[in-house]
């Protein structure tokens, strides 16, 4: 077995990168609405004893866990968000990420921030930010897939900084992984940070191209597409290079009505057991259920006490404790407490009709879509309702 079989066939791919960090024979290829991941010679597989890849893999298998074991050990719980307007409109959530990340370079804490940059159009790279200034050009959050291997990369060629380390959940446990049980353990005490965003799940490059399609929009003629930011954590923006924008509501008018979240999602995404990310220090999320600062809240999980006076210590930042509740509150019991991924784990049916509906609502549903046929489209909507309501009874009846 290798990553091939046991990860990518089995939709589990998240495309981090990590397999091939630790083997030649890997290749992730993700770029523009492409996602796939190849093996060069399988007979080299088919040959291998190591099998470094799937130690890596970070979506290798999801178990059930119980509410525990998922959330993991926490420390503490604050609401945040930066005092300074301009920042806190213009980052995600909050704005905690930027004014940590600048707190912590100004006092010396570290030498650089690992995270990602824009290259062009819908793919992006792991930059290497030094400079507080560069910590501007950081971008917002980017919901769909992102090859994070460069992470290891910039650690190799700099092991004598020590760095803060932001990305998903499942790119801090490729890096864990690749650390704890590579050769590269070496470089294991140079990362003082892993910082994890609270992730409910990226979407599934192949299903965006179905949406830009009905829309249609070129790739090529794409900048950027900015997913969060102005104060309204709803809104996506389509940059063109021509410098016209495409703005639109996430569920509403661009996925019309029936493009829920989670057809669009990686189908790892669904059977995800770590949205709270379990290996980082320190989990940023949206802390919705606060209405202190309409422009964005950010919910900050602390794993380790020894980030808690660091963080508090930062005067650009809001402060005020929060509770378990919260999260709850903020992220539903899906992710705050696994409760999606144990049900569709728990049920191996789930598996094989989620599948099922993949391919109905991402090939079908739009291709009558593209021929306008809405009213169509609209039955069909509440046929798949209807379905996703019989799948929950059967489940119920099958647990049992
Ligand atoms: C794919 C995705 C799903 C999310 N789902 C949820 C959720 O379900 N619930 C919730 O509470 N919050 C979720 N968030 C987090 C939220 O959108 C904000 O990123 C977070 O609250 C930080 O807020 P901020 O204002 O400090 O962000 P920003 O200042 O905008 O900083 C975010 C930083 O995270 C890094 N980053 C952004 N996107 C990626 C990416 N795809 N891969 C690696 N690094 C990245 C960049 O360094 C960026 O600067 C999600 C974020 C992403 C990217
Ligand atoms: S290590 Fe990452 S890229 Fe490789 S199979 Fe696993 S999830 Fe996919
Ligand atoms: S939901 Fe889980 S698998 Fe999907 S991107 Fe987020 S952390 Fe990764």
């Amino acid at each position: 077995m290798n990553v091939y079989y046991n990860t990518y066939k089995n939709s589990n791919c998240i495309f981090c990168g990590a397999c091939a960090n630790v083997c030649s024979n890997v290749v992730v290829d993700l770029c523009g609405f492409n996602q796939k991941l190849k093996i060069l010679n399988m007979d080299i597989c088919k040959k291998c004893v190591n099998k470094r890849c799937l130690k890596v893999c970070p979506n290798s298998k999801f178990e059930v866990l119980n509410k525990k074991e998922y959330v993991g050990n926490i420390k503490s719980i604050y609401y945040s968000f930066s005092k300074n307007q301009i920042v806190n409109l213009g980052r995600s959530s909050g704005g905690f990420i930027y004014e940590f990340s600048k707190y912590i370079m100004e006092n010396n804490i570290i030498d650089g921030i690992i995270s990602i940059r824009h290259v062009n159009a819908l793919d992006y790279e792991t930059h290497l930010y030094n400079d507080i200034d560069d910590l501007k050009r950081m971008p917002t959050s980017v919901y769909h897939t992102i090859d994070f291997s460069g992470a290891l990369k910039i650690l190799k060629n700099n092991c004598e900084k020590k760095f803060m380390i932001i990305g998903l959940p499942c790119h801090i446990k490729s890096i864990v992984n690749t650390l704890k049980l590579t050769e590269y353990k070496y470089l294991e005490d140079r990362v003082k940070i892993f910082l994890g965003i609270i992730c409910g799940y990226t979407f599934n490059r192949n299903n965006l191209k179905i949406v830009f399609d009905k829309n249609k929009i070129r790739l090529s003629d794409i900048k950027e597409i900015k997913y969060r930011g102005n104060g309204n954590g709803r809104i996506n923006e389509i940059r063109f290079k021509n410098k016209e924008k495409f703005v639109v509501s996430r569920e509403k008018k661009f996925f019309n009505s029936f493009f829920s979240d989670q057809c669009l999602v990686n189908n790892s995404c669904l059977y995800c057991n770590n949205h709270l990310g379990r290996e980082c220090d320190i989990v940023v999320g949206d802390g919705w259920d606060n209405k202190e600062n309409i422009n964005g809240v950010n919910l900050i999980i602390i794993r380790k006490s020894e980030f808690e006076d660091m963080i508090k210590d930062n005067g650009s930042l809001f402060f005020k404790k929060a509770q378990f509740s919260n999260i709850i509150r903020s992220q539903s019991k899906k992710y705050a407490l696994g409760n999606l991924s144990r049900s569709l784990l728990k049920n191996k049916i789930d598996r094989k009709i989620i599948k099922f509906n993949d391919w109905y609502v991402m090939k079908i549903i739009p291709k009558l879509l593209f021929n306008g046929n809405i009213f169509l489209s609209e039955i069909l909507f509440v046929f798949f309702k209807v379905g996703f309501f019989i799948k929950k009874i059967l489940n119920k009846i099958i647990i049992r």
